[in-house]
């Protein structure tokens, strides 16, 4: 099979002939007739697999020229890092057609983007915030959409976005095809499918939970944090070896603590991202560990969801993540487009009960090594690993405002993951309701304020 067995035409496959690929992934052979069809589809495919072309690939063979302003084809993504990547691969492959594509999202000027869009363009690829602020500002139309893809579904539930999602499918007509990628399947996910897809059809390439065979997946036991950083210390000085790590934080906190305390050693050598930072600067940390200026980054769980880097020799993961998924999304760094990686994890006694929950979801152990001797075992606590004392009535106590949710961040009340029943959607209703009048198109965001 290779790409001259699809039905592409010759722009797109002299433009996969320029990236070099020759044959397609599996996803990317199963989801094109799919797609194709015209039928709302739903992909689950494992981390670095493709998934990006195995929508845009017929997405593209069906877009036909236009100089129409309004977007036909809106990507969402859930981080502005992703948006930026999906919009430079949709560049690659559109280098023989004349297709205007824009990335739209938060934390940078939004009047640029406004004049982007009313240029004209055929796809948009945003996250939902920013895409629903433009949209109230009438920088585009959305009732023109004829392909809506939802990349990266589950997180962008995660992190709180539903409420926009659900704003902005309103606003798309209903004769849309709708798509849906991710590497994991959840209950929420599965909600918003039954709620807003029409009866899709379901490309599975392996099961959600699939580890990658060209991962190799090594664990470590390691009493607590110091001790890791000694033995991460260790590791990072082998610089042929380590040649670009990525680093899995839970904590904002602790990613910016680790960070500090590794650029002691390796000062140039290292950068850090999380949603702290500005975009600036989580756009140049991207960038100088893309571009092998920084050997080392440390990131939290959403920062680095979806992204291609290439070439990740080893992704660590520092902790023990809470949610398998998670481990599976960060592992997922390395070992892509069949390229070999290296995933590293250290738990402490109290992380083996995660590791526990990670190997059931995968259906296999991680391979278990001795911390090296000449390593030094440290036995000072960092505050969060000291035992607490519980005190009655202290009015200074506060919610752990850093706690790690499923994809690490604090989910609101209203977000949470329960299936409410048929009423939900009433509620929803209710509360977020169509505007009375055309002139009152503002209705929904007064309400939310
Ligand atoms: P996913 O979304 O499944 O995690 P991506 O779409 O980001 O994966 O693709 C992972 C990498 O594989 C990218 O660098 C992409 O350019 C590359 N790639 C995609 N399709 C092919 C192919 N058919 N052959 C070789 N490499 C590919
Ligand atoms: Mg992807």
């Amino acid at each position: 099979m290779t790409f001259h067995d699809l039905n592409l035409n010759t722009p797109l496959l002299n433009a996969l002939e320029d990236l070099k690929f020759q044959t397609p992934t599996p996803i990317q052979e199963q989801a094109f007739s799919s797609i194709m069809s015209g039928k709302d589809v739903v992909g689950i495919a494992q981390t670095g697999t493709g998934k990006t072309f195995a929508y845009m690939l017929p997405i593209l063979r069906m877009l036909k020229y236009s100089e129409q302003k309004n977007p036909r084809v809106l990507v969402m993504v859930p981080t502005r890092e992703l948006a930026v990547q999906v919009a430079e691969e949709i560049e690659k492959l559109t280098k023989y057609i004349n297709t205007r594509v824009v990335a739209i999202y938060g934390g940078v000027n939004i009047n640029t983007q406004h004049q982007d869009l009313l240029q004209g363009q055929d796809i948009v690829v945003a996250t939902p915030g920013r895409l629903y602020d433009l949209v109230l500002r009438r920088a585009l139309q959305l009732k023109s959409i004829q392909k809506l893809v939802i990349d990266e579904v589950d997180v962008m539930l995660d992190l709180g976005f539903r409420f926009q999602i659900i704003n902005i499918l309103e606003l798309l007509p209903d004769n849309r095809q709708s798509i849906m990628f991710s590497a994991t399947m959840t209950e929420a996910v599965e909600e918003l499918i039954d709620e807003n897809f029409k009866t899709p059809e379901k490309i599975s390439v392996a099961i959600s939970g699939t580890p990658l065979e060209n991962i190799e997946q090594r664990g470590y036991l390691i009493p607590n944090f110091h001790t890791k950083v000694n033995f991460l210390r260790k590791l990072l000085k082998d610089k042929e070896t380590f040649s670009r790590v990525l680093i899995f934080v839970a904590y904002k906190r602790l990613a910016d603590r680790l960070f500090e305390m590794l650029a002691e050693e390796f000062s140039e050598e290292c950068t850090v991202i999380h949603s702290n930072k500005s975009q600036n600067y989580r756009l140049r940390s991207i960038r100088q560990f893309s571009d092998g200026f920084c050997r080392i980054l440390v990131a939290t769980d959403v920062m680095a969801r979806g992204l291609d880097i290439e070439s990740v020799s080893h992704v660590i993961n520092f902790d023990t993540p809470e949610y398998p998924e998670n481990y599976m999304h960060r592992i997922g760094r390395t070992g892509r487009a069949e390229k070999q990686g290296i995933s590293i994890v250290l738990s402490t006694e109290k992380e083996t009960e995660n590791l526990e929950k990670i190997e059931n979801l995968m259906d296999m152990k991680v391979p278990q090594f001795d911390l090296p001797e000449d390593v030094e075992v440290s036995t000072v606590l960092i505050p969060e690993e000291q035992p607490k004392i519980v005190e009655i009535n202290n009015p200074g106590n506060r919610k752990n405002e850093d706690a790690p949710g499923p994809a690490f961040h604090d989910k609101s009340e209203k977000n949470q993951k329960v299936n409410l029943g048929g009423s939900y959607r009433r509620e929803i209703a209710k509360k977020y309701s169509k505007p009375k009048t055309k002139g009152d198109k503002h209705a929904n965001r007064r309400r939310k304020k």
